[in-house]
């Protein structure tokens, strides 16, 4: 047997093309607006931005391939770059501006933030974007509401995996889902998405003991730890789903191999799966799509 791919690239771009159509239509809709002198209190073009501060190299990478995707779609995209040595205060005051210009639909702040910054600080940061334009969906609003299904936009990288499978038709309720890791940006969230499309959830991190029993029970296996070959093929179910979020250097002490891997050993789950993603070009496509997405929701949000 060998899997099926989860093709997150080119479910990605079939979002793109919608989400292209759309802006059209908002802009077309504007012009009409303009013509008829209607106030526009917001930009003609939704705009994303992206607060870096300093210039950790992965997340430059990052927000490059987010720029590309906004251009592709013809959204505006505005990076705020902020010397590695800002303040909180000074964050802090740069994130007010952005929850208080019109012309900015949704915006994130970049993670990792210099070693300055302390975890008390990141929850005060998380907590003072504007939950209306909190696309990365961090804002405890937004993750209170996670928790009871109603939320305005899903986390981008969970809520592109389960957009995903869906796409796939692959059941998820009744399946037994194991999530490894349990960051606050992938593996919390990405089992309560799990959770409320009603499958069983058991949560697997660095101090769980019994990890390959565990696993060799998920019909539904999501890895999020950021460990190259982390799962191997004697740790899964024959017939299972796959997802392999981790995206890690093969190389990281040799900056001229920039090629990367996941979490599963693809060559040889892959034999024995029945659906797996690749990576690249699996979870990674569907995260930054769905920032995207997000961005037409919280226009929409009054
Ligand atoms: P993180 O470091 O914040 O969390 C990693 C989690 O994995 C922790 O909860 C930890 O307990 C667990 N873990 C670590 N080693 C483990 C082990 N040996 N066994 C079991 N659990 C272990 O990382 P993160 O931000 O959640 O990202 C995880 C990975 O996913 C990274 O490789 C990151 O680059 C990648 N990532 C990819 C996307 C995407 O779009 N594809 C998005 C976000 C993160």
């Amino acid at each position: 047997m060998t899997a099926q791919i989860l093709d997150g690239k080119t479910l990605a771009a079939t979002i793109k093309k919608e989400i292209k159509q759309q802006i059209s239509a908002i802009m077309a809709e504007k012009s009409e607006e303009k013509s008829e002198e209607k106030s526009a209190e917001k930009s003609a073009v939704p705009c994303i931005a992206v607060v870096q501060v300093g210039n950790d190299p992965a997340s430059s990478v990052y927000i490059a391939q987010k720029e590309k995707a906004c251009l592709e779609v013809g959204m505006q995209f505005r990076k705020v770059a902020l010397p590695a040595d800002t303040t909180l205060q000074a964050l802090l005051a740069q994130i007010n501006s952005l929850n208080n210009d019109n012309t900015v639909d949704g915006f994130i702040v970049q993670f990792p933030l210099p070693s300055h910054f302390s975890q008390k600080d990141v929850s005060v940061i998380l907590a003072a974007v504007s939950p209306k334009k909190d696309i990365d969906c961090l804002h405890p609003h937004n993750i209170g509401l996670i928790m009871d299904g109603t939320a305005n936009f899903l986390p981008c990288t969970p809520g592109g995996i389960v957009r995903l499978l869906q796409h796939y038709d692959i059941p998820i309720a009744g399946k037994h889902c194991v999530i490894i890791g349990r960051s606050r940006i992938v593996g919390k969230p990405m089992g309560i998405l799990m959770l409320n499309q009603h499958a069983t959830v058991t949560y697997c991190h660095s101090k769980t003991t019994n990890i390959t029993e565990i696993c060799q029970q998920a019909d539904i296996l999501i890895s999020a730890a950021g460990v190259p070959r982390l799962v191997t093929a004697n740790m899964i179910k024959p017939g299972s789903v796959l997802v392999d979020v981790g995206i890690n250097r093969i190389e990281p002490n040799n900056p001229a191999n920039r090629k990367i891997c996941g979490d599963i050993d693809f060559d040889e789950c892959a034999k024995k799966a029945a659906y797996i993603t690749k990576v690249p070009g699996g979870v990674g496509p569907m995260t930054v799509v769905m920032l995207m997405v997000n961005t037409l929701q919280a226009r929409s949000i009054v």
